[in-house]
């Protein structure tokens, strides 16, 4: 090969080089559909092929989670619970009396305005179909509704159901807790600007070059504005609608939020956001302050250091937990 066909070569090797470095170092990012819901996963990485190798193990790992703890796959471990912990002990792995024990502290922490056992009644909502439990239907198995049903024996990894009726659904902390695995795997990687999402559940570690990450509030009576932007760093936020799954007859919205205590949905707000360090943590209380509406759940919120809430109530004011007001109040007043 002469020396000129040679260089030129060398420099078009070197221009693909330094092209493809240049494609490859920053922002990597990924989105797919699981757990009925939009998952998307963004990191910065010097390597684009680890970022990728990332963003497949984040992916992977909702998918796992999904399969485990989703009631719609039969096969699932949750529905193998649900189907058999009402006759006795069911032997299940150390992860699911985990997420149950979570579920417990959160149902403790806010007097049962959380309750995975909301399901007993929940399992006869049909939100695409439009179905929804008679009252008959509701009273029936509204006594299946507590959390204290629900026996875990961590020693043995067992868990049983002391009311017949009761059915557990974990849909109101699995997304937060699939995304705190997500960052935990990511963080154990030594990755320190990412963020994980699932549907209304997120957690970011750093900031954007630079810069605060700009995470929205949807509107909840409008499908494509947003209602708040928050700008935040190292933070888990997770935000309940009454949008997300619901229908309306004679002009009242049952949607996929229950109040334990009456097997129906909740009607106070229209969204609760909250921002603490863990979004298993924010996922379930977003859920809870839903139910326990505005009042009741700002006053729980205001107990809680290092937790916040913005609420969009049903006349669609927003309303903030304390220390958010005190930030956005330089006179304190
Ligand atoms: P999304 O699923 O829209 O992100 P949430 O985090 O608020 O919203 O979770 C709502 C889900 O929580 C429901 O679809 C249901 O699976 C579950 N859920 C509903 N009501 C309760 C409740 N009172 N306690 C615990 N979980 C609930
Ligand atoms: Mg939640």
């Amino acid at each position: 090969m002469n020396t000129r066909r040679r260089s030129a070569l060398q420099a078009l090797f070197l221009t693909l080089l330094i092209g493809s470095v240049e494609v490859r170092a920053g922002w990597h990012e990924l989105t797919e559909p699981i757990m009925g819901t939009r998952v998307h996963a963004e990191l910065w990485h010097e390597d684009g092929e680890k970022a990728r190798a990332l963003l497949d193990r984040v992916m992977a790992e909702m998918r796992r989670i999904d399969a485990e703890y989703s009631p719609y796959i039969e096969d699932s471990e949750l529905s193998r619970i649900n189907r058999d912990a009402g006759q006795g002990w069911v032997q299940t792995t150390a992860e699911m009396i985990d997420l149950l024990e979570k579920s417990a502290r959160i149902s403790r922490l806010t007097g049962g305005a959380f309750d995975i056992t909301y399901a007993s009644v929940g399992r006869y909502y049909d939100y695409r179909e439009g179905r929804r439990p008679d009252d008959d239907a509701i009273a029936e198995t509204l006594e299946a509704i507590s959390y204290e049903f629900v026996q875990t024996d961590p020693e043995n990894r067992r868990v049983r159901f002391t009311h017949p009726l009761v059915y557990i659904d974990l849909g109101g902390i699995a997304k937060g807790y699939a995304v705190d695995r997500c960052i935990e795997m990511l963080l154990a990687a030594g990755i320190t600007q990412a963020s994980v999402a699932a549907g209304g559940d997120s957690r970011i570690i750093g900031d954007r070059n630079g810069e605060p990450w700009s995470v929205g509030i949807q509107d909840p009576r409008r499908d494509d504005a947003m209602a708040v932007l928050l700008p935040l760093v190292d933070t888990a936020v997770s935000t309940s609608g009454d949008y997300e799954r619901f229908f309306e007859e004679d002009g009242v919205r049952y949607h996929h939020i229950l109040n334990p205590r009456t097997g129906e949905s909740a009607r106070d707000s229209w969204s609760v956001t909250i921002l603490g360090p863990e979004a298993t943590l924010t996922d379930g209380l977003s859920t809870s302050v839903f139910v326990l509406g505005p009042e009741a759940g700002l006053a729980l919120i205001d107990r809680l250091p290092g937790i916040d809430a913005i609420i969009i109530d049903a006349e669609g004011r927003l309303r903030f937990s304390a220390d958010l007001l005190d930030a956005t109040d330089p006179a304190g007043s």
